[in-house]
């Protein structure tokens, strides 16, 4: 699956004076984080939390990925937790945090605490994560009905955060992902001020996710805007298809006209060893073609690599090209426009393709 779409906002509401809400929207990784503490502290462990999430993913599987996730969320927990006992005025301080990952075959959802997670599918919308919060538990343990808990006093105490206690239990939890799924990320300033099904009315009129986030925000401090509100919104849709190749972008050769009848008649053969002794020739001539020249790909990793030879892929299945550096920047992270121009299969020489490359890396370097 990969990102159609994307909106993330983050407002300082209504009545709180400063925002202590804190996200990230760096795909295929979304966090939402809503601090807590006084005198600035909830901005510190929000901020923290998100810090810890910025750094570039490692380019593996599915598999992996929610073991490195989980690595980071407790690394930043013992940050938090670390800076509060060091600071007398970030004492106690912490931060919910709900972050959702785009794998190739499933979404991940890592939480801790009362920010959520929703999935907009087929025009219905259902909650993905649970309030880690006094009055959720009070109604999951059937001791307070769910319509009492909505204006209950103690709504915002939470029974888990990063940062109060050295370690942290994280709830986590995968969806098989659909194309054209939307998926929403939001801080309690949202659904304190606005019910599922408002949320649900809003994001299936809107004609953006744009639109949808805007009008969310605009919704919830109209409603009076308690809390920081932090909303993100993402739209999914399927991977382009894949050739069998390791090259995802090759232009595959003509492979001559296809037969009808399972014999063919035997004047047919006569075009077909033409072409075969035409595309052996023509092998041949770009082989020795191929030693000087080279284009910009990416490689079944998704990481951009730099390739010797010619982009085609002959009849068969034979590649006119080799990997010839592998860099560490993933695809994904490029705008598209970008991207697009990068993998347009240009041929390049050796100095200039290593150059591009090089420059992609120190950028990327910066970036993280
Ligand atoms: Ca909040």
């Amino acid at each position: 699956m990969r990102v159609a779409e994307q909106f993330a906002a983050t407002d300082r509401g209504r009545q709180r004076r400063a925002n202590e809400d804190a996200l990230l929207a760096k795909p295929p990784l979304f966090v939402v984080a809503d601090g807590m503490g006084g005198a600035k502290a909830g901005e510190v462990a929000s901020r923290v939390a998100i810090e810890s999430l910025r750094k570039r993913l490692p380019a593996v599987g599915d598999a992996q990925i929610r073991a490195v996730l989980r690595e980071r969320i407790e690394e930043a927990n013992a940050r938090i937790h670390a800076l509060s006992i060091r600071n007398a005025n970030q004492a106690g301080m912490g931060t919910t945090l709900t972050a959702l990952h785009v794998g190739e075959d499933e979404v991940l959802l890592a939480h801790v605490g009362d920010s959520r997670a929703y999935l907009l599918r087929e025009g219905k919308l259902q909650r993905l994560t649970e309030d880690h919060s006094l009055v959720d538990e009070l109604v999951r343990q059937g001791r307070l009905a769910p319509d009492q808990a909505q204006d209950h006093p103690q709504r915002s105490v939470i029974t888990r955060a990063l940062g109060p206690e050295p370690t942290v239990h994280i709830d986590i939890r995968t969806v098989t992902p659909q194309p054209g799924d939307i998926y929403l990320l939001c801080s309690d300033g949202l659904t304190s001020m606005l019910s599922d099904e408002e949320v649900a009315e809003i994001l299936t009129a809107a004609p953006t996710l744009q639109a949808a986030g805007k009008e969310l925000i605009r919704a919830a401090n109209a409603a009076g805007g308690k809390d920081n509100i932090t909303v993100i919104l993402i739209r999914l849709e399927a991977e382009p298809a894949r050739t069998t190749g390791e090259e995802t972008r090759v232009l595959h050769l003509p492979a001559g006209r296809k037969r009808r009848s399972k014999k063919p008649p035997k004047w047919l053969w006569r075009p077909v060893a033409a072409l075969l002794v035409l595309l052996a020739i023509l092998a041949g001539a770009t082989y020795l073609a191929s030693q000087s020249i080279y284009f910009i790909g990416v490689n079944k990793r998704g990481l951009i690599t730099i390739y010797s030879g010619l982009p085609y892929e002959l009849p068969g299945g034979l590649k006119l090209y080799v990997p010839y550096y592998v860099s560490g920047v993933p695809a994904i992270e490029l705008p598209p426009a970008r991207r697009a121009k990068l993998l347009d299969n240009s041929w390049r020489s050796e100095g200039s393709a290593g150059s591009v490359v090089k420059a992609l890396e120190v950028e990327a370097g910066e970036g993280r």
